[in-house]
Formats: C-alpha cells, sequence, structure tokens
C-alpha cells in the first residue's frame, strides 16, 4: 500500500505533482496489520484439473490451503485482520481482486494457487513476485521458499518475477502493497498431487507460509520502502468517466482512475504498472498505435513504509 505517491510528468511541460496517502500500518506501527488472501480461481474457474475423480480441481484445494493459512494468522498473530477474496466456491475476476486488495489498503497480499506441467516428473514450490526491484515482495518470497525448503521438506523450485516468466500475473502487477503468489505445489506430479489434497501435505503448506508471513511482518515492522513504476497515461478529464467505456475495453488492458486535485483535468487515466521505463514506453507506443494518440509515460513513486532504502524518484 503506498504510502505517498509522487507523480511526475514527462510530457511536453514539467508538471509535479504530489498526492498522499495513509501509511501503511507496518510502517506506523498501527495496531491491525491487514493481509488479503486470495484463494486462486473458483467459481466457473477450476484452474489446473485434478488426474482423477478423487482428487481436488485446484480451486478447491487453492480454498482449504487459504482458509487454513487465515486461520493460523488469525489465531497466532495478535492484531492481523485476514480478509479473503472468497471463502466460498465463487468466481471472482482478477480486476476486482485488485480493486479489493487496493481499496481495503492491506499490508500485504498472499495469493494460493498449484501448479501443473505437462512433463509429470516435475514437482517443487514456487513464489511468484511482480518484480525482483520491489524490495518487500521479494523478501517475502524468499521467506516462503525458504520455509518450504528447510522446515516443511518440499523442493524449493525458487522464485520468479515477470522478467524471468516474461509474462505479468495481474494480481501481482496492479496491487500497490507487497504481495506474493504461492505455487503450492505440482498437480501434474502424482505424489505431489496426493500431497496436495492430504490435510497433513496442506496443513504443512499453510504453516510454512504462515511462518514466513509472521517472520516478514516482525522483521520489516518500522521500515520504509519507496517503489518506482512506471504507468502509461492515456487520458485525463475534467469529469470522472466510466471504465467500462468500449474505447477503455478495447485496449484488453486494466485501466485505472487517479485524482489529481487542483488541477483542472483532475482525473488520470492510466494502464499499467511496470518497473522498467523502456518496457513503459513500449507500451505508451502500443496504446497510441491503439488510438490514445496522446498517451505518455508517467513515473510514479510509491512509498510502502517498509524499508529505509532511498531510491530516488524520476
Ligand atoms: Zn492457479
Amino acid at each position: 500500500m503506498p504510502g505517498r505517491f509522487f507523480i511526475l510528468f514527462f510530457f511536453t511541460n514539467l508538471c509535479i505533482a504530489t498526492f498522499s496517502f495513509q501509511e501503511n500500518a507496518l510502517a506506523q506501527n498501527k495496531k491491525t496489520i491487514k493481509v488479503m488472501i486470495d484463494p486462486g480461481h473458483g467459481g466457473k474457474d477450476p484452474g489446473n484439473e485434478a488426474s482423477k475423480s478423487s482428487m481436488k480441481n485446484e480451486k478447491h484445494l487453492n480454498l482449504e490451503i487459504a482458509m487454513k493459512l487465515g486461520k493460523y494468522i488469525e489465531e497466532r498473530i495478535k492484531d492481523t485482520k485476514v480478509i479473503y477474496t472468497r471463502t466460498t466456491d465463487k468466481f471472482v475476476g482478477l480486476d476486482n481482486i485488485v480493486d479489493l486488495a487496493n481499496k481495503n489498503k492491506v499490508d500485504v497480499f498472499i495469493s494460493i494457487h498449484c501448479n501443473s506441467n505437462p512433463n509429470r516428473a516435475i514437482y517443487g514450490t514456487r513464489t511468484h513476485i511482480h518484480s525482483n526491484s520491489f524490495a518487500s515482495s521479494k523478501k517475502l518470497a524468499l521467506l516462503v521458499e525458504n520455509e518450504f525448503k528447510t522446515r516443511a521438506g518440499r523442493k524449493s523450485r525458487g522464485v520468479m518475477d515477470a522478467r524471468d516468466r516474461g509474462y505479468n500475473l495481474q494480481v501481482l502487477q496492479y496491487t500497490t502493497m507487497p504481495g506474493v503468489l504461492v505455487e503450492c505445489g505440482f498437480m501434474s506430479n502424482p505424489p505431489e498431487e496426493k500431497y496436495l489434497n492430504s490435510t497433513h501435505g496442506q496443513d504443512l503448506i499453510a504453516s510454512a507460509i504462515f511462518r514466513a508471513f509472521r517472520q516478514f511482518v516482525v522483521e520489516e515492522n518500522d521500515a520504509e520502502d519507496r517503489t518506482t513504476v512506471y504507468k502509461v497515461q492515456i487520458m485525463a478529464s475534467k469529469k470522472s468517466v466510466n471504465l467500462k467505456q468500449k474505447q477503455f475495453q478495447d485496449l484488453d488492458i486494466r485501466v485505472e482512475e487517479y485524482k489529481m486535485p487542483g488541477s483542472n483535468y483532475q482525473y488520470r487515466y492510466m494502464v499499467g504498472r511496470e518497473y522498467d521505463q523502456n518496457i513503459a514506453l513500449k507500451l505508451a507506443k502500443k496504446i497510441r498505435e491503439q488510438g490514445f494518440k496522446d498517451a505518455f509515460v508517467v513515473t510514479i513513486t510509491e512509498e510502502q513504509g517498509q524499508y529505509k532504502t532511498n531510491k530516488t524518484s524520476r
């Protein structure tokens, strides 16, 4: 969750605006730390499918592990509040998951998934983050994988960011707080599928993630983090416009509204959340070709209040 936003516009005229948002709980030593737990898939979206009828589809495994994790956190770390994206077998949608996390201003986001691969010999855990340059997310991800490896006796396949993967994961890209997506094991590997379906296996997975989260919360308290991301501004308006309009929908990318009080065109519409300026510049070019001829790149520094490092914004 952003502490403060500084937005610098690189356009023909340089215009600087400062946004102020509430600091997050970890930074402020506030009483309650809010964590969002997202059991991946659900409802019409089963995720990876079970190999046989005695095993469960991914959406069910994710929900069971997520509920165990949430229970451990609420029972064993005082002053934490767990918010789930779903507690039943329903479809939520990626945009709604991002909105839930950002609007609830949660301090940490954890998405739970199970993996699959055509090669049934592949097994082990993997934790995804948006960028290795997001220090807090990386720290939490390394803690999770370390717990899997050292305490739960799992094979850790390590931490991956968008550059390693070659694609973005929307729930990590657009959520503005430290966040991880944990792949708890491969359903395509028969022994691991059995493990993922077992109470014992699920307990070990949930408690490993729980211990990583607890350590993260304890160690990150007081720290400060400032993350520079690049977005593409596609439109500015005097009045709020409908995000569901066709012109936006046709872009097939998440469009976000930013309010800039005091400015004549105070509603700004942005897409992307990139940590590499060149990727953002490429995105701006693509968006201009798609009809938003004035699209340009905006630099945003999100101050997480997690680390004391001083990355400069530009
Ligand atoms: Zn999944």
